[in-house]
């Protein structure tokens, strides 16, 4: 692999899922650990971007540095009584492994059916849907570091795991390339229905005994029916994190608002950012190319030909009003190369 055939030009209006267009002018899909060294050695200590499925990112402009998109795949199982061990590669879709694993009885991320991306970036913003965190079950990340230059196995505890969060995403961001992730799962996991729409739609079903399968599948006909799918409907998924405030701080809120819904955090209570949003006068808000899902406030959606400035400057314009009327400033979830 000569240096200088290495990067390639690539339009990459595909590769992420608002559909902006966007073009590399040198990118490379890193598909086998030997690669990494001559990709890093060709980088001659210039930055670069990763991508992953560009399910949680949002280019204001065509990306300078070299974009390198993690494509190494592969599955590993080793079963250990009730307990199962799989290593795998971060270039694996993120659906199809929860699918594998529900097919295999393997339970512990049935939860986070549907979920965009890919195996390698959901320990990044440390994904969670429906009352699960994907952290739960993570063991180790194996990632590439840019500092050493050398491949590590980070515990769970190195990864720094919050709400969203990671090492990856905050203090450590663009320092490691993950290449693999290591999870722990069971055969006799407990399933998780406390979230309501999960309750409904399993009661619906006339389904009492949920299995990990009766939940992949609720939690899928929910998303489905809720939440655009970005192949007809440019979006990211939330651009907004829901906030975390102090008791005190909510208490005063839920004065002004006593039906808003919160919900009991570690250090607080985490507010629904979405129904901010709609308090605020934005869900369905629409801007010739662009706009507020009219189904979910915490969505924003490129209806056709937007810009991702234009975006950008939509969530900053959300973020103004919610905080001159609730006080609180909204932090985006989403990646923003700008
Ligand atoms: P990308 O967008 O490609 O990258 C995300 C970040 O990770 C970037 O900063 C990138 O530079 C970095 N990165 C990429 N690859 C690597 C690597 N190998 N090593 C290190 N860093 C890397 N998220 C949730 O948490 N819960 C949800 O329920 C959820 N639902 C969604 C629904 C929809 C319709 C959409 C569009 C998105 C949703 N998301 C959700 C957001 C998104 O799908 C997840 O955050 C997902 O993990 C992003 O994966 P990706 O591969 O597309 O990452
Ligand atoms: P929802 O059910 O309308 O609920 C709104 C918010 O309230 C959610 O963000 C959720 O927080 C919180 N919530 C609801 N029930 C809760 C409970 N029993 N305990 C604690 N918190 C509760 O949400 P939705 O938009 O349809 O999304 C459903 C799930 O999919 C959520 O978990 C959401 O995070 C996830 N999702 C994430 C993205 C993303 O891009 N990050 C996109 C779509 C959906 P949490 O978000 O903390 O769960």
């Amino acid at each position: 692999m000569a240096e200088a055939d290495l990067f390639q030009p690539m339009d990459l209006s595909a590769l992420n899922s608002f559909g902006l267009a966007v073009n590399a002018e040198h990118y490379f899909a890193l598909d086998r650990p030997e690669q990494i060294s001559t990709v890093h050695a060709a980088l001659k200590r210039q930055k670069c971007l990763l991508l992953g499925g560009g399910s949680n990112f949002l280019f204001t402009r065509d990306p300078e540095e070299p974009v390198i998109a993690m494509r190494i795949k592969g599955i590993t199982v080793c079963e250990d009584g009730e307990d199962v061990h799989l290593h795998v590669g971060a270039g694996e879709n993120w659906h199809n492994f929860t699918q594998y694993c529900v097919d295999r009885g393997y339970g512990g991320i049935e939860n986070l059916s549907l979920i965009p991306g890919q195996v390698g970036t959901a320990p990044v913003q440390n994904i969670g849907a429906y009352g699960v965190e994907v952290r739960e079950v993570i063991t180790y990340v194996d990632a590439f570091d840019t500092q050493q230059k050398e491949m590590r196995r980070l515990k769970k505890k190195e990864c720094g795991f919050g709400y969203r969060d990671s090492i990856f995403k905050s203090s450590q961001k663009d320092r490691f390339w993950i290449t693999a992730v290591g999870f722990q799962l069971s055969k006799s996991a407990p399933v998780h229905t406390a979230y309501g729409a999960i309750r409904d739609q399993l009661q619906a079903e006339g389904v009492r005994e949920p299995g990990i399968a009766d939940v992949a599948r609720a939690v899928i006909h929910i998303r489905k029916s809720k939440l655009p799918d970005p192949s007809e409907l440019g979006n990211a998924g939330s651009f907004f994190k829901n906030p975390v405030l102090s008791t005190e701080r909510s208490q005063a809120l839920l004065n002004k608002y006593p039906n808003a819904p919160h919900y009991p955090a570690s250090d607080g209570f985490k507010w629904a950012a979405g129904w901010m949003i709609e308090q605020a006068g934005w869900k369905g808000h629409r801007r010739d190319t662009h706009g507020v899902h009219d189904r979910q406030a915490l969505v924003l959606v490129n209806y056709g030909g937007a810009t991702g400035k234009e975006i950008f400057d939509l969530s900053s314009d959300i973020q103004k009003d919610v905080e001159k009327k609730f006080g609180v400033t909204l932090e985006r979830e989403v990646n923003v190369y700008l």
